[in-house]
C-alpha cells in the first residue's frame, strides 16, 4: 500500500498562519540613533521642526532682489557677508549680499547668483553676468521635512537614511523593538564542522555542515541575536535535551533537517514532547517540508519559545527562510511590511516545463538587462544561491518562454 500523501499548503496559507502566530516582542530598547540600523522603529517620528529650517543658499555666490535688476549686466555694492552657520541682515536696497552653501537667505532677497557668473570689481562692487531667475539657487524652508510630519512611520526598518532623517530632527536617540533572541541548531549524524577534520580524512558519508554557515548569517541580517547551539545528533533525547535548553532564554528556536517523517527525523516527536508543531508540506520548490511549533520552557508560567524547523537540504532551507521565516522574524520585531517585493523583469532563458509547485528560481541579470537560469535548480545545489541576484517566482504549472516577463525578487530584498 503507498503512504498517504499529506495535501501540500500553499506558501501564501502558510506565511498567513504562521504570521498569525508573530505576535510582536515584549519590551522595547532606546537606542542611540548611530546605532540603530536595522532596527524597527516603534514609534512614529514626527519633526518638530522644518527641514531645512529657513530658506538658504544651494550655491557659493551673491544673495540679489530680482526686483532691483534693470539690465542684463548690473554693478551692485556688496552690503554684508554671509557664511553658514550665521544669521543675516535684511539685503540693503539696490545691493548684493556675498553668501555661502548652506548659509541663511537674507530677508527681502529671492534669488542667489553663483559665483562662476559673477565678477569682483576692482571698486569692491560685483558685476551679476547673467539675469537671475526669481527664487533660483534658494532651498526653500521646508522642502525636506514639514513642520509635524510623520516622516518615518512606526514599523519601519531603519536605514543609513533613515539614521540621517532621524537626526535632522533632532533624536539623539530611538525607541527601537527588541532585538527576538534566536537559538539554531543543526540536525544530522552525517554532518562535520569545517576546522574539525580536514577534507582528505572526511569519512564516507560525511559532509560539511552549510546550513550553519548562511543560517546564523541571515539571522543576524535579520536583527537577531544568535546563541548557536552546533550540531545535534540524530537521536531522539538528544533533540529534547537542545530544545530544552534552547527554549530557556530564547525567543525562537531555528533548526535545519530532521523535519521529513523517515525514522531518522526526529524533530517533530521531540518537539511534540515539550509543545506542539505543525509539519507542514508546502507548496513550493525547494523547500517542502518546514515544521511550525512551540517549545514550552520547563518552569511554570514561563511561556514558550517559537520553533521553525526548516528542511535539511541546504537550497530548500536557504529558500525557506527567506520565504516565510524571514517575514516571522520581522513581524516579530513589528515591522509592518514583512513581505518581499518583486517585480516584473524578462526572462532571458526559457523553462519547458513548469514544476506542479510554485517554483523560486535561482537567476541573475545578464548584460542587457534580462535574467539568465541557473543550470541545475537542484535543492542541494548551494552554487545557485551564490551565483544568483534573486529568484524567479513562478507559479505553478508555468512554462517561461524567452522574452517572457516574469516576477523576480531580488537577494538584496530576501536578505535584508
Ligand atoms: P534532512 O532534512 O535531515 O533529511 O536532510 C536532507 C539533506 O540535507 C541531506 O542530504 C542532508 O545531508 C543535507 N543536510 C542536512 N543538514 C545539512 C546541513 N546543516 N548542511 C548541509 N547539508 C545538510
Ligand atoms: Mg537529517
Amino acid at each position: 500500500m503507498q503512504a498517504q500523501r499529506k495535501p501540500l499548503k500553499p506558501l501564501d496559507e502558510a506565511l498567513r498562519e504562521l504570521l498569525a502566530q508573530a505576535q510582536a516582542l515584549p519590551g522595547t530598547e532606546r537606542v542611540d540613533t548611530f546605532d540603530a540600523d536595522g532596527r524597527v522603529l516603534l514609534q512614529d517620528a514626527v519633526s518638530p521642526l522644518q527641514v531645512p529650517p529657513q530658506d538658504n543658499s544651494a550655491m557659493d555666490g551673491y544673495a540679489v532682489r530680482t526686483a532691483d535688476w534693470i539690465d542684463s549686466g548690473v554693478d551692485l555694492p556688496v552690503s554684508q557677508r554671509i557664511p553658514a552657520g550665521t544669521s543675516p541682515e535684511p539685503l540693503a536696497p539696490a545691493s548684493a549680499a556675498r553668501i555661502f552653501t548652506g548659509a541663511p537667505v537674507p530677508a527681502g532677497a529671492d534669488a542667489v547668483v553663483m559665483q562662476e557668473d559673477c565678477e569682483v570689481l576692482e571698486d569692491g562692487r560685483v558685476r551679476i553676468k547673467a539675469r537671475p531667475r526669481a527664487g533660483q539657487w534658494i532651498r526653500r524652508a521646508g522642502e525636506d521635512i514639514a513642520l509635524g510630519a510623520t516622516v518615518i512611520a512606526a514599523g519601519t526598518r531603519l536605514t543609513p537614511a533613515h539614521l540621517g532623517l532621524a537626526a535632522s530632527m533632532g533624536n539623539a536617540r530611538l525607541q527601537v523593538a527588541r532585538k527576538p533572541r534566536v537559538a539554531l541548531f543543526s540536525t544530522g549524524d552525517e554532518l562535520v564542522m569545517p576546522g574539525t577534520v580536514a577534507p582528505q580524512d572526511m569519512r564516507p558519508g560525511s559532509i560539511y555542515n552549510s546550513n550553519r554557515f548562511f543560517l546564523r548569517a541571515l539571522l543576524l541580517r535579520m536583527g537577531c541575536e544568535v546563541t548557536d547551539l552546533g550540531i545535534v545528533p540524530d537521536d531522539r533525547e538528544a533533540t529534547i535535551a537542545a530544545l530544552a535548553r534552547a527554549a530557556a532564554g530564547h525567543d525562537v528556536i531555528v533548526t535545519s533537517g530532521g523535519v521529513s517523517v523517515g525514522e531518522e527525523d526526529h524533530i517533530k516527536p521531540a518537539v511534540q514532547r515539550l509543545g506542539q508543531l505543525d509539519l507542514w508540506q508546502i507548496d513550493i520548490k525547494p523547500g517542502k517540508p518546514f515544521a511550525y511549533g512551540r517549545v514550552n520552557r520547563s518552569e511554570a508560567g514561563a511561556g514558550f519559545a517559537h520553533f521553525v524547523g526548516l528542511p535539511g537540504n541546504p537550497v530548500s532551507s536557504f529558500v525557506t527562510f527567506q520565504v516565510l521565516v524571514r517575514p516571522f522574524l520581522l513581524r516579530l520585531q513589528g515591522v509592518a511590511n514583512v513581505l518581499p517585493r518583486g517585480m516584473p523583469a524578462r526572462a532571458d532563458f526559457a523553462l519547458s516545463k513548469g514544476d506542479r509547485r510554485r517554483e523560486f528560481l535561482r537567476v541573475r541579470y545578464n548584460d542587457k538587462g534580462g535574467l539568465e537560469l541557473f543550470g541545475n535548480q537542484s535543492s542541494g545545489v548551494l552554487t545557485s544561491a551564490a551565483w544568483g541576484d534573486g529568484v524567479v517566482d513562478n507559479p505553478a504549472g508555468t512554462t517561461i518562454a524567452a522574452g517572457d516577463i516574469v516576477r523576480f525578487i531580488p537577494f538584496a530584498e530576501l536578505m535584508a
